[in-house]
């Protein structure tokens, strides 16, 4: 029989009604939602861990360091067959992304969660699990790096994003589409990733790296403040292709001439960042000030990236490239 690990960290899929304001409130449901899930699946021994039981915008990169650390040490001293996390739905994908890079693991390790409480008409935390243990049960989904499994849909950790604040198929690959689904009990997958896996193991994040979101008339004047709080990373969540205003340009040289790794991302969710403009703030006179490229990685899973490669004391040249 194959066992699986369940690691479970909180979220709404282990939320329920405060009974006096009626709002959704960390709740430990587990024993209850355990023994749904395992009736109904045959043949699976379910071995969990309660990690946390916190609300995912209280997860922190160091937690993410320390779920692939618990998750590493498991596969190598226990024989299992997968690993399923439950995870708020808020950063679910920024930790994905982090254990993907973290992770050099063969097996399939799937991040699950809900949009609704276990309280609420609809909860979609049991069929979620479900789903995301028979993933992980899968052969097929050895070889796929982390992925993440709502709504009967796989995605992958680097392509996936929450795109929703509310609804039940809020995790999508915009620009992709899913890697397979889950229809009954059959795990399907149509294609593969469309990155190739990069592997970053930092032992600890030990570097501070911010992200600035770019605006029409944005002049860059924070960077005064991240300099001053001697930041070692910048992502500039930049126009389009890859463009900032031409009044943002000084601020972005004070801050390379400060050894500040400035990396560059698009506020567009679909689509590459380029050297395609030459004019003064285009991708190509950034590119030529020493800016490096995010390619089409969202903001704030190049932010984990830096943070872990600037932690081991990396190049930042030779993983964020114009190409
Ligand atoms: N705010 C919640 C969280 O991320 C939402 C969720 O779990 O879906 O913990």
């Amino acid at each position: 029989m194959k066992t699986i690990l369940l690691i479970f960290t909180g979220g709404t899929i282990s939320m329920s009604y405060d009974k006096v304001v009626s709002k959704s409130v960390v709740h430990d449901n587990h024993d209850e939602l355990l023994k749904k899930v395992a009736a109904k699946i045959e043949n699976v021994n379910l071995e969990s861990i309660i990690y946390s039981l916190v609300p995912s915008p209280s997860i922190t990169p160091n937690d993410m360091l320390e779920i692939g650390k618990l998750i590493e040490k498991k596969f190598a001293t226990k024989n299992i067959s997968g690993v399923v996390i439950t995870h708020g739905t808020d950063t679910l994908e920024e930790t994905a992304y982090f254990l993907d890079l973290f992770l050099n693991e063969k097996k399939p390790v799937v991040l699950t969660g809900s949009m609704r409480n276990f309280d609420e008409v609809g909860y979609d935390g049991f069929s979620n699990l479900v789903s995301a243990i028979l993933v992980a049960l899968s052969p097929e989904s050895n070889n796929r790096g982390v992925l993440v499994c709502l709504n009967d849909e796989i995605n992958s950790a680097v392509e996936v994003m929450k795109t929703h604040t509310l609804a039940l198929d809020t995790f999508k690959s915009l620009e992709f589409g899913p890697l397979g689904l889950v229809d009954e009990k059959t795990v399907i997958y149509y294609r593969d990733a469309t990155y190739e896996k990069e592997h970053i193991k930092p032992t600890e994040l030990d570097k501070r790296v911010e992200i600035i979101k770019v605006v029409s008339g944005e002049d860059g004047k924070i960077i005064d403040f991240y300099i001053n709080e001697k930041v070692s990373g910048i992502i500039i969540e930049s126009l389009g292709r890859g463009n900032v205003p031409k009044i943002m340009v000084p601020q972005i040289k004070k801050a390379l001439k400060h050894n500040i790794s400035v990396v560059i991302t698009s506020r567009c969710p679909m689509g590459l960042v380029r050297d395609t403009y030459a004019y003064e703030g285009g991708g190509y006179h950034l590119k030529n000030l020493g800016v490096l490229s995010g390619g089409s990685l969202a903001s704030e899973k190049a932010r984990l990236k830096l943070m872990a490669i600037l932690s081991l004391n990396l190049d930042p040249k030779d993983f964020f490239s114009y190409n």
